[in-house]
Order: structure tokens, then C-alpha cells, then sequence
């Protein structure tokens, strides 16, 4: 039985002055990069895309969209990372979406 965990965003909090020195993107519009959530739904680029569980066949429980960094750090063309677990089995599948 697929859980729905609830929306949290997902702010990222720099550790290292390494970190604290990345620059945003400089032309892509300004929810780029922000878009980081755990739980929730997902936010598709393209078509919508819901994996199914390899073991029992469920639909997954969406887990999170990693977002592209900046222009250093760009998933394909300003894309993201999609995360799907069965809590269940254990199973993850993950799949990038981009403009
Ligand atoms: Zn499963």
C-alpha cells in the first residue's frame, strides 16, 4: 500500500566555505535551484512519471526532486532528480527530468 509523505521544503544550509562560495545560476529564472522538496508531490517537468515497485508491483511513494546546484553543478538542461521508494520492499527508483 503506497504512504504519501507529507510536502517538506528543502533549503539548502551551506557547511563548508566551499559551499558557501557557489554562485546561483546567473540566466536560468529564479525558482531554479530552489526546488528541492522531500515528500509531497512531485513537481514534473515533463510528463508525469510514477514508478511501480519491481518486488510487489505498488505504485511508489514519492520521496524527492533533488534541484540542479548552478551552472557548474546542472542536471541536463535545469533539471532535477526524482526519487521514489517502496516502503515496503525497499526498492528506489530515480530519474532525471529537464527542460
Ligand atoms: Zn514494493
Amino acid at each position: 500500500m503506497k504512504k504519501n509523505i507529507p510536502p517538506f521544503r528543502m533549503v539548502l544550509e551551506p557547511m563548508t566555505e566551499e559551499a558557501k562560495k557557489i554562485t546561483p545560476f546567473k540566466w536560468a529564472s529564479k525558482e531554479i535551484g530552489k526546488r528541492h522538496l522531500l515528500g509531497g508531490s512531485p513537481d514534473f517537468i515533463q510528463e508525469d512519471k510514477w514508478p511501480t515497485c519491481s518486488e510487489c508491483h505498488e505504485k511508489m511513494t514519492f520521496y524527492a526532486q533533488l534541484d540542479s546546484i548552478n551552472d557548474e553543478f546542472c542536471i541536463a538542461d535545469c533539471g532535477m532528480i526524482y526519487v521514489f521508494v517502496c516502503l515496503e520492499c525497499n526498492e528506489v527508483a530515480s530519474f532525471i527530468q529537464s527542460n
